[in-house]
């Protein structure tokens, strides 16, 4: 069939099911457009099915188990066993929930699903084929394209995915038993909550990583922190060191290493996660039939209102560069599906909150104290330390902080850094302070349900203020 032949008219294609794509199709068709997405593979993207939400399962899981066996001092004694088929299930319970509910979202808003896989034909058509056949493609022609597909995990040399023993992090994911002994490369934030979560359900786990620190975005006296709890719970860190290769031993298998200076030595391992990045699902869309070239690193570059270098091809999410996070992609989406419809939406990246789901956890957005110099504030830096919150110490936690980031000159708050449990639930407020304006003598006057952890954010921009009352004022 010819391309001039479609079969399919549609005011905008989404191209991708994940948070960027299937958020866009729903806006789009909010808008009275007719909207047609196309998913190679399942509803929800790799959040939903490889990424967010099974990995956040299984840490919840782990935790409870973890906690469970570590409350002796509250007089709690338990020697749980986890039965990882079984915590398995329930997480795919947990997917398969999520998953359907996109799928019926997007019908429920009159999305129309093609399952299937995109290819660019021209700049106003594209070719869905199905399955793993070329047999029948369908065409669809559009008047706007969000291309929204995501990204992958990188193979390193040596260590292809299409062998059992090397993981992915999606085949991490997907494990039903608890490896003995777990290799982990990259100490990024997938490869340190994937570690932390496999230490705690019984796998002796070492991080290699060729840098000299974990987690290596985030600022060291937050990493420290983290990376202390996981070599509490026994993770071995190996840093200066890379993979060079594994191979078959009687038992299990080899890891090998090597540093800068040609040290080598070799771990023990059942399997080995290669956890060192992602790349941008652009090279099987048939860019080239649309003239759009992606960058270096294989990112489609985009405007403030996700527009490629052609007017009607946007691009969102992880596509579009970094961060490369569900709740960009959904951002993003919002504003090319509103950009279609006409309106002026732009998009603020100001505050994108980041977090990282460690033990404890991490949780970040705007400015640190050293940004906040290097763009030419004079920063005032307030700090609460858990240890000094009630909340925290009955929840038997007492480790990280809360630092809060704000103008010396004009008091507006700038960013915030967060260390402690539920980091990534606290990061919110700050978020919305930021994208609201507010000084951080607002916070500290925001009065906070006692006793909470939140308590430590108030209790922060008052240490800014030197007003602080449960901790030395700076
Ligand atoms: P994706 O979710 O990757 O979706 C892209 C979709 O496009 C896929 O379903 C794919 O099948 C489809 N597709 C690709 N090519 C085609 C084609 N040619 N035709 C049709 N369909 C196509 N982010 C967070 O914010 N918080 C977290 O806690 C978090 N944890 C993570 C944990 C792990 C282990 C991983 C791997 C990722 C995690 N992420 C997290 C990142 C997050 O999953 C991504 O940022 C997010 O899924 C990106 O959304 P997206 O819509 O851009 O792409």
């Amino acid at each position: 069939m010819a391309p001039t032949d479609a079969t399919t008219e549609t005011d905008v294609l989404v191209i991708g099911g994940g948070p960027g794509g299937y958020v866009a199709a729903i806006r789009a068709a909010q808008h009275d457009l007719d909207v047609t997405l196309v998913e190679a593979d399942a509803y929800g993207g790799t959040c939903l099915n490889d990424g967010c939400i099974p990995s956040k399962a299984f840490i919840t899981a782990a935790d409870v188990a973890h906690d469970a066996a570590n409350a002796a001092g509250m007089g709690i004694h338990a020697d749980p066993t986890v039965d990882m088929a079984e915590l398995a299930a329930w997480k795919d319970g947990v997917v398969d929930r999520l998953t359907s509910g996109v799928e019926k979202l997007c019908k429920a808003n009159g999305v129309s699903l093609i399952e299937g896989t995109a290819t660019f034909v021209d700049d106003h058509t594209a070719r869905v084929a199905h399955g793993d056949t070329e047999q029948d493609p369908e065409f669809v022609a559009f008047e706007a394209c969000v291309v929204a597909t995501g990204s992958r995990p990188v193979e390193i040399p040596g260590f292809s995915f299409a062998d059992e023993h090397v993981w992915s992090s999606s085949d991490a994911l997907a494990a039903e038993t608890v490896p003995d002994e777990l290799v982990v490369i990259g100490a990024g934030y997938i490869g340190m909550e994937l570690s932390t979560m496999f230490a705690k359900v019984g796998a002796d786990v070492t991080v290699v990583e060729m840098l000299d620190s974990a987690l290596p975005a985030y600022d060291d006296d937050i990493t420290r922190i983290v990376r202390s709890r996981a070599a509490d719970l026994g993770v071995e860190f190996r840093f200066g060191e890379g993979a060079s290769e594994w191979r078959e031993a009687e038992a299990g298998i080899e890891v090998a290493t090597e540093t800068a200076d040609g040290e080598r030595a070799v771990y023990d391992a059942d399997r080995v996660l290669v956890a060192v990045g992602r790349r941008p699902v652009t090279d099987t869309l048939g860019l080239d039939a649309i003239g759009l070239d992606p960058d270096d690193n294989g990112f489609l570059t985009t405007d403030d209102r996700t527009r490629t270098d052609l007017d009607h091809v946007y691009a969102v999410g992880d596509v579009a560069g970094e961060p490369m996070l569900a709740h960009k992609a959904s951002a993003e989406g919002i504003v090319a599906a509103e950009t279609i419809a006409g309106m002026s939406t732009t998009l603020d990246s100001q505050a994108i909150p980041a977090a990282v789901f460690t033990d404890p956890e991490i949780g970040t957005v705007g400015l640190t104290e050293s940004e906040a110099v290097e763009a030419g504030y004079d920063p005032i830096v307030g700090e609460m330390p858990m240890r000094a919150s009630g909340r925290a110490l009955t929840m038997n936690e007492s480790e990280g902080f809360v630092r809060l980031v704000g103008d010396g000159d004009t008091g507006s708050l700038l960013g915030g850094q967060v260390v402690a449990p539920e980091a990534s639930e606290l990061i919110a407020e700050i978020g919305v302070a930021i994208e609201l304006g507010a000084t951080v003598d607002d916070v500290a006057e925001t009065i906070h349900t006692h006793p909470t952890l939140s308590e430590a954010t108030m209790e922060a921009a008052e240490n800014a203020m030197e007003q602080a009352i449960h901790t030395l004022n700076r």
